[in-house]
């Protein structure tokens, strides 16, 4: 029995674009069969010729042809060295935080995703003596940031735009001040919310990358799954937390990597429409008499407007030339846009009840629209004065905008924020 056959001939960093890596890197046809779709494998073991002598597969936990042939796609589309599979976004965390060691510091974000800080917080501290430092990376001083650094820091976690404010963070200012320390701390970002179609770290200097492909990688909110890639020059790395995957054995199932492949291939596709939507829909509520403010990275008017533009990936360029984008209007930026309905929780409420087409709900990154009020929803868990202090007030809405018509999704939102405010005030 010869094993699915994965394009290894095909190499990770290829003059292939995007969009066609995302179909064939990890796609080839079944080399048995023919079958122009790779055979979802599920067994668990794997026959040896002789003991020891086998095809690179062994037991599903440590190798399994379906999530290799995921991890070579993901390795190609962030332009790793190589990539690992993990069960959910939260299992790279902890991976990524394992291969630390014990008695480590971390340099974070200091509004780094929830689940992110309560593993830093919880979970590293009580079990590996891990200390964290949590610091504004974006209006912080070069010189307070490489202060911050510890001659115990081994790694630098930045979200980039942060969740659900979209601040957002130079990657390639922080991989300069990392080497100039003499501790030499990683860098890692964690890429879900733009996803590797509008922006690849390890291009811009990142060692490793953290997806959560619950997000917008599988894209159709039916898949929790996360990885990690690592950039070329840090096989070591590599190698120590391939050796976590298997050795803690938190790994995704092939059924879900399967998915997963199927999600990527139309991945470039979606991502474009995520952002151009997510545009239109910023510049309409930007000048909504109903709305206080709207935050999205890819507005002219955003503070960091040109620091978004520096990170988009060379795809995005080619797809906007593609179609004679005006910059004019702004860039695509992800589909993430935050806005503060005039008013307060209570608007924010009716605004949730009034929508037809943004369900109320947590998450992101799935082809359908979600909205959610973080006050109240993903960040309850921050004390209010830190909530407050972030700029998370009881009005302020996030959307994952989906890829739905854009016209229907801006009539909706339209008519929710005036129902909204007319219900609020009655
Ligand atoms: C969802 C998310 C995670 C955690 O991923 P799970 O797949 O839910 O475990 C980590 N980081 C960010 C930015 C996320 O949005």
């Amino acid at each position: 029995m010869s094993p699915i056959k994965v394009d290894d001939s095909m190499p990770t960093i290829s003059p292939l674009q995007f969009s066609t890596r995302a179909i064939h890197v990890g796609n080839s046809p079944s080399a048995e069969t023919g079958a122009v779709i790779p055979p979802l494998s599920l067994s668990t073991t794997f026959e040896q010729e002789s003991v020891g002598v086998h095809k690179g597969f062994e037991y599903s936990r440590s190798q399994n042809p379906t999530r290799l042939q995921l991890e070579t796609s993901l390795a190609s589309l962030e332009g790793g060295a190589g990539a690992l599979a993990f069960a959910s976004g939260s299992a790279a965390t902890a991976a990524a935080v394992m291969s630390l060691g014990v008695n480590a510091h971390i340099l974070s974000v200091n509004d780094v995703y929830g689940g992110t800080a309560r593993y830093l917080t919880r979970v590293g501290q009580a079990t590996q003596g891990l200390k964290t430092t949590f610091i504004d990376l974006e209006t912080s001083s070069d010189e307070d940031i490489y202060n911050s650094i510890q001659e115990n820091t081994k790694l630098i976690w930045i979200e980039s735009p942060t969740n659900p404010t979209l601040r957002l963070i130079s990657v390639p200012k922080l991989v300069k001040i990392a080497a100039s320390h003499p501790s030499k701390p990683l860098v890692l970002v964690d890429n879900t919310f733009l996803s590797p179609y509008f922006s690849n770290p390890i291009a811009q200097g990142a060692d490793i990358v953290l997806h959560s492909i619950s997000k917008y990688i599988n894209g159709h909110s039916d898949v929790i799954m996360g990885a990690l890639i690592v950039r070329k020059g840090r096989e070591e790395t590599l190698e120590g937390l391939r050796f976590l995957q298997n050795a803690s054995g938190a790994i995704p199932s092939p059924f879900d990597c399967y998915l997963t492949l199927r999600g990527i291939k139309t991945l470039a596709l979606r991502a474009l429409q995520h952002g151009l939507s997510a545009l239109r829909i910023a510049n309409f509520l930007s000048t909504h008499p109903l709305v206080e403010s709207v935050t999205y990275p890819g507005l002219v008017s955003h503070p960091s407007h040109d620091l978004a533009k520096s990170a988009l990936a060379p795809q995005v360029w080619r797809d906007l030339k593609k179609i004679g984008w005006n910059e004019a209007v702004g860039v695509p930026f992800g589909g993430m846009v935050s806005f503060k309905i005039r008013g307060g929780g209570e608007e924010a409420d009716q605004f949730l009840q009034a929508s037809h087409l943004f369900c109320l709900a947590e998450s992101l990154g799935g082809v359908e629209s979600l909205a959610e009020v973080p006050d109240k929803m993903t960040h309850a868990g921050i004390p209010e004065e830190a909530r407050l202090a972030l700029g998370i007030t009881p009005n302020l809405i996030r959307l994952s905008v989906g890829v739905e018509d854009t016209e229907d999704l801006v009539a909706d939102i339209d008519q929710a924020i005036r129902r909204a405010v007319s219900v609020a005030s009655a």
